[in-house]
This record gives structure tokens, sequence and C-alpha cells, in this order.
């Protein structure tokens, strides 16, 4: 029997509504509709209490690369909590799995990136970023290094220093984000703001604000720039192939440090272990979850360069910053069975030489359909972009969002998994997919954009 058969849908909905405050949600609004409950997954294959299966599009938030439901992992977990579920890495102190796996990291990433600072979560390694570039620049002598530039509708996590260098206009809106010393400049976004230049072109120019920002601020203040290889929660926007080397020469030109956050484009999701392999740019750090163990468990971390690690290292003095849960065992053990399994069942190389190429091919046929401005893809991550009319893809809905909605509804009850962003809908299904499973999620997506075209026709909206 489900654990989750014990507690009949009704009683939990009303349960959650009285005692559940969801992350990223209108409470009211979830307390007047009922949650959906997912009890069990398997592959890519989700089930919620109601009998409905679904085919998990998002990987359960862009970590499951694996899929659900791998017994490996459910093993490995089980073994280190019979040993050692717990212990801390202060005090002089390691464990085997953080170490295992901090060494399998090294041999994983780049060449030049051999060392890794553990966390539970994306955001909190990202506010490591934060206070290591500034710790880094103090220790050279250049404590005016301070602020930290990123970009409008990035996404770097929920805490202080995570919503603060993420450039989502609601987040900062409560409670006086951002904090000080961090700064954004324009996002690579080409069908939202390229205004019909060519691709290249539009690179380049998005690039030069990094440099024209840099300028302004005057480089001897300024310690790193962040950003997402691709831009995952702000809509899957894939930057032109001329704008990450021109971010990267225009930091080495300045001396100011290069942070990728990789937490969505990690461990295989562009094809290549990192978004920053696939971009072809050499990070001076790198923040990873989500992937690392397929949100099995939660785990995150920042990869330090040996550029940055030598002058922590060696310059001495305590980096006073860590948390409890800093290379948890039990979590790291999560992660290596993770990373067995990718690389046992070659998933990298999938994506990029098998199903990649095979979903992409497949998504792009949804180009003719008549709501359709842009499909995308790079790897297994890819968007969608609604418009009124393809042979104007300038013209939006308005108000910008609602359609979007209503297509990730139709979605849901279609019986697919994606998610909306604007009027855009976005998937990033595991890595395992297989041909039969792609051909079927372009179907699903196809059918929720027929639905969603019709709503529109009754609602009157193409006159
Ligand atoms: C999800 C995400 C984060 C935050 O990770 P959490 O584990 O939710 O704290 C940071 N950066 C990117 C790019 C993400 O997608």
């Amino acid at each position: 029997m489900l654990q989750s058969n014990l507690y009949p849908t009704a009683d939990l909905r009303a349960a959650d509504a009285r005692h559940y405050l969801h992350p990223f949600t209108d409470h009211k609004a979830l307390a007047e509709e009922g949650a959906r409950v997912i009890v069990k997954g398997d592959g890519v294959w989700l089930w919620d209490s109601e009998g409905n299966k679904l085919l998990d599009g998002m990987s359960g938030l862009w970590c499951t690369n694996v899929g659900h439901g791998r017994p490996e992992i459910a093993d490995a977990v089980h073994a280190q909590m019979g040993e050692l579920a717990f212990y801390n890495s202060f005090f002089k102190t390691t464990n085997a799995p953080a170490v295992r796996l901090a060494e399998r990291l090294a041999a994983i990433a780049p060449a030049h990136i051999n060392k890794v600072f553990f966390t539970s979560s994306g955001s909190e390694a990202n506010d490591t970023v934060l206070r290591m570039v500034r710790h880094y620049w103090a220790l050279k002598g250049q404590p005016n290094r301070q602020i930290v530039i990123a970009r409008h509708n990035a996404y770097h996590g929920s805490t202080m220093a995570g919503a603060s260098l993420g450039g989502m206009k609601p987040m900062h809106a409560q409670g006086g984000l951002p904090i000080p010393g961090i700064v954004h400049i324009r996002q690579p976004y080409w069908f939202g703001e390229g205004h019909g230049m060519a691709h290249d072109a539009f690179g380049l120019q998005a690039a030069a604000d990094l440099e024209r920002m840099i300028r302004t601020l005057g480089p001897e203040n300024v310690a790193a720039f962040i950003g997402e290889p691709i831009q995952g929660a702000g809509g899957v926007i894939i930057p032109p192939a001329t704008y990450w080397p021109e971010i990267q020469r225009i930091c080495r030109k300045y001396d100011i440090l290069l942070a990728a956050d990789e937490v969505i484009c990690g461990f295989g999701r562009t094809g290549r272990w990192f978004g920053s392999d696939y971009f072809g740019i050499e990070p001076d750090l790198m923040t990873i979850a989500k992937g690392v163990t397929s949100g099995y468990l939660p785990l995150g971390g920042v990869m330090v360069s040996d550029k940055v690690a030598d002058v922590l290292v060696n310059l001495g003095e305590e980096f006073y910053h860590g948390y409890t849960y800093s290379g948890h065992p039990t979590c790291a053990a999560a992660a290596l069975a993770n990373l067995d399994i990718i690389q046992r069942e070659g998933l990298v190389e999938r994506v990029a030489n098998d199903i990649g190429p095979y979903l992409q091919g497949r998504w792009k046929t949804l180009a003719d359909h008549p709501i359709v401005g842009e499909t995308r893809m790079v790897g297994l991550i890819g968007a969608l972009e609604l418009v009124p009319d393809p042979k104007n893809i300038s013209n939006r809905f308005t108000p910008t969002g609602a359609v979007g909605s209503i297509a990730r509804d139709y979605a849901f009850q279609t019986g697919l998994v994606m998610r909306a962003v604007r009027d855009s809908l976005i998937i990033a299904p595991p890595l395992t997919l297989t041909h039969a499973e792609a051909d079927e999620l372009v179907r699903l997506a196809r059918q929720t954009l027929d639905l969603t075209y019709e709503e529109l026709k009754r609602r009157g909206v193409f006159g």
C-alpha cells in the first residue's frame, strides 16, 4: 500500500490549506482550488492522488535528471544512514562521502576547477558566491571590489543574496531588495528584446552592457559578474552564440571574477556536463545544486577554480562561513549514486547525440501552430513563445501572462507538466526520456496548444 493512500485526498487538501504555507504561492487562491497531491514517480512519469498519470516535463523542478524512482539512490542513502547519517565538516573533521563527492566533482568539472564548498541548496550556494568573491578581493588587498553585476530576469534563488542577485522585479518589490552592492544589466533575450536584430549582433550588444556598467561603477569597485549559462526560471533564455565569449572577454579585460550559476544547466542538461562547457567559457566559480542529486536529497555547492582557491587557501585567515549541513554525508551519498547513474548510462552523451537532437527536432514541429512565435531548445531544455500572430512576433497578448497560465492549466489537464513564464511554456524533462516518451511529450504539447487556441477563440481574442 502506498504511504499516500493512508491519507484521503480531501483530508490532505483541507489540512494543506490549514497548515502548509507553500513556496511561491498565492495562498488564498490555492486554498480555494485545493492543491494537487502527487503520490508517485517512476521514470518520467508522475501520478496524483486521483489516479491521473502525468508526463513530468519539468523534472520535478529542473532537477530529476535521472528520472523518478531510482532504487540505486534509495539504497545508497539507506546504507549511508545506517553507517553515519550525519556529521559536520567544521572543526577539522570530514567524512568519506563528502570527500569522494568533492573528488568526483573536480574530475567532471573543467580542468581549472578542482575544489568545492558544499551547501544544501542553490540559494545558499549563491549566498556563498557573494561572500566568497568579496572575501577573495579583500584577501588580495582590494577590499573596494564589492559590487556584483547580475542580470534582469535572472534567477539565483530566494534567500536575501539569492533574490538580490536574481533580477526578478516581483521578488525585489517584497522586502526591500536588492541588498546593497548588487546591480543588474540587460538579459540576452532575443525574442523579447532583440527587436528584429541579427542574433549574433544582439548577443554582442547585450554583452556590451556589462562593459558599460563596469566603466560606470569603476572596475576597481567590481568583484564579479554572475549569470546562468541559460536562464531557466526567467523563461529558458538561450543567449546568442556571441554572448558568453564576449562576457568572458570583458571580465578578463577588467580582472573581474566570472561566476556561472550552473544549478539548472549542470549535470547533463545541455548535453555537456556544465552549461559553461556548452558555451565554451571558463568561469572562476560555478554554483551547483538540483541535478547533482537529481533532487533526491538537498545538496548544492560552489565549485572554485584554482585561481580563487589558491588565494582562499594560501593567504590564510579563516573564512567565517558555512552551514551545519555543508558536506552532509547522506546527501553526498545520494549525489554519488546519482553521478554513478549519469555516467553508467551515458546520459550526458545521450543528451548530446541521441535524445537531445531527437526532441529538438520534434519540438521544432510545433512552430507551425497558429499561436507559436518561436520554439527553442538546447540539450533537453526548451521553450515555446505564444503570440497572437506568428507572422508578427512583436505583437503580444495582453495582459501578459494570462495566456501562459491558461496553456499551463491545459497542459496539466492533458497529462503533461510544463511551466508557464509570461506567455511562454517551458520544459526540461528527465535525461532518461525515451524516443516514444518524447513523441508523447510533443503530442501532448500540441494538444495543449490546440486547446489553448480554441479557448482564446471562444474568448474573442482574435476579434
Ligand atoms: C533553483 C535555482 C536556484 C536556487 O536553488 P534552490 O535550491 O531552490 O535554493 C539558483 N539558481 C538557479 C539557476 C536555479 O534554477
